[in-house]
């Protein structure tokens, strides 16, 4: 590479493809991140909402408690038939056991509620919940009644335990409580309002997998990610999770988007920088083609000039006698000049295509007339330098619509480079014929052919093969085949090269046939 579009590759690395490396890795972190921040601020509210789920049993086993204490405290002969009417209220309190300081059993709700086996596993979890009971105590002597669980039976009835104050005696209740139906019957209005059509809850039992119970029948859970306990019910969870798409589900998703979206920008970033880049290490190029440009076609014009003047010296100082050497002389400076002319002619025809100044004329042309009048002039200097010359003409070939003077000016081009690019061989055919709806020209050669890398080039401006020898001792502008791929542009036409290094090169012109 050269140190130029070294230098423009470095810039670009610095300016473009680095600071957008950098904004990328920085990006997908700070996506991560968001992503991380959007998650727990989900789950902060979730855990709010199955957060009031529990306060709400709290409030309503507290109310009952009162309630409880209230019908205790009444001035009444008879307090059972008043809490047998405030339990029946609630379906899943299974039953109300009394209990003084010393666990000694007082009474229960329904009285007819007398399990042998349910009051000893009560005791015995009375007993065990020491701690829990002094502590409630100690709060029921502040003024404030707490409510707390002490685990559960057997038959998986859930034991609730508060104090009351009865006569200044303070009571141990014990609420049995059916958790299923707690669930399903008294909080289940409460979580219906809280889930309305946006959420799901669901209550477990500790180590199922399926919820027992749903705040929308027609739920089939899959995965709720999000549960928490009940406060109350000791072995029982509930869990919460959007409807439709989650909040983590929509963050994720949006996170995929913006990658895909870094992505995409970086892909048409450095593509894009890949492209400038192409195009500058084009223009560099060619511009090296250019300053080649001038050096060769200084020096094609240099060896006519210094060839002409160097005859005209030696006619003019009248040392050449012989006719015959005298006309040989004058036949290398017509030769010499026709080949500047040729030179002149070739930069001015390009320059015409360059600022499309050029003219064409369409007329009804024979391709056959215009290859017999082409050799006229380039016939005598063809063979004068060796060359075996022969035209196989096609046969009733159709007319076609050409500019004569620039389709004669593409041939004399191609018999041009054949004759520049031919060593030993120096046979050179020109064939005319058809196919389809084509009528074409081409000139075969038995020189030096062109490598299939370089042939993709032959055809741009300025563009020279340097690779073999001769390609690079003949001069040259690179314009030659520039000119014939613009003329066969401009006929709509096409031109075709097959070569094979060493064996020699056919190209051909197909002109269509109106
Ligand atoms: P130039 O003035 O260099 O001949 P052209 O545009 O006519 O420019 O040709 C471009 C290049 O294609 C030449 O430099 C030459 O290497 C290659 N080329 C063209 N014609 C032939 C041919 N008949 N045989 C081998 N190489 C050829």
């Amino acid at each position: 590479m050269n140190s130029s579009l070294r230098k423009i590759a470095l810039l670009i690395l610095a300016v473009i493809i680095l600071p957008v490396l950098v904004f990328s890795v920085f990006e997908i972190g700070n996506l991560r991140q968001n992503e991380k921040i959007i998650q727990d601020i989900y789950k902060n509210q979730l855990d709010a909402i199955l957060f009031s789920v529990n306060q709400y049993s709290d409030d309503i086993v507290s109310n009952l408690s009162s309630r409880i204490e209230n019908s205790l405290n009444d001035n009444k002969p008879d307090t059972v038939p008043e809490l047998n009417r405030l339990l029946s209220e609630f379906s899943a309190v299974i039953s109300l056991m009394q209990f003084d300081n010393n666990l000694e059993y007082l009474s229960s709700v329904p009285y007819s509620y007398r399990d042998s086996t349910l009051l000893s596993e009560i005791i015995t979890r009375l007993g065990s919940n020491g701690n829990t009971l002094h502590q409630l105590q100690t709060y029921m002597k502040g003024g404030y009644r707490k409510i707390e669980t002490i685990g559960k039976t057997s038959r998986d009835m859930q034991l609730i335990v508060f104090y009351t104050l009865v006569k200044d005696q303070y009571i141990i209740n014990v609420l049995v409580i059916d958790p299923g139906k707690f669930i399903s019957q008294v909080l289940d209005p409460k979580i219906q309002e809280i889930a309305k059509d946006k959420f799901y809850i669901v209550a477990y039992r500790a180590g199922e997998d399926l919820p027992f119970y749903t705040s929308d029948k027609q739920y089939n859970p899959e995965k709720i990610d999000n549960k928490e306990p009940f406060w109350l019910l000791k072995d029982y969870l509930m869990g919460i999770e959007m409807k439709d798409l989650t909040i983590a589900d929509l963050a994720r998703e949006r996170t995929k988007r913006n990658l895909i979206l870094v992505v995409l920008m970086d892909t048409v970033l450095l593509s894009g920088t890949w492209l400038i880049f192409r195009n500058v290490k084009r223009q560099v190029e060619l511009s090296q083609m250019k300053s080649d440009f001038v050096s060769n076609v200084s020096h094609e014009i240099r060896t006519p000039l210094a060839l002409i003047s160097m005859y005209i010296e030696t006619l003019e100082m009248g040392r050449v006698k012989s006719a015959e050497k005298i006309k040989e002389y004058y036949n290398v400076i017509l030769l010499e000049t026709s080949r500047l002319s040729g030179i002149v002619n070739r930069i001015l025809s390009f320059s015409q295509i360059e600022s499309n100044k050029r003219k064409y004329t369409f007329s009804e042309t024979v391709i056959n007339e215009v290859v017999e009048n082409a050799a006229l002039t380039f016939r005598y200097s063809l063979e004068n330098k060796g060359f075996r010359y022969s035209f196989e003409p096609g046969e009733d070939l159709p007319v076609i619509m050409a500019d004569r003077e620039s389709i004669a000016d593409a041939f004399v081009n191609l018999v041009d480079n054949a004759m520049k690019y031919s060593t030993e061989n120096k046979d050179i055919t020109v064939r005319t014929g058809k196919y389809d709806n084509y009528v074409f020209v081409e000139v075969e050669d038995h020189g030096i052919g062109i490598s299939d890398k370089n042939q993709k080039f032959i055809f741009d401006k300025f563009y020279r093969v340097t690779e073999m020898n001769l390609a690079n001792s003949v001069k040259g502008s690179g314009l030659g085949l520039a000119i014939v791929k613009h003329i066969m542009d401009i006929h709509k036409g096409s031109i075709y090269v097959k070569s094979t290094p060493g064996s020699g090169s056919l190209f051909r012109l197909s002109f269509p046939v109106k």
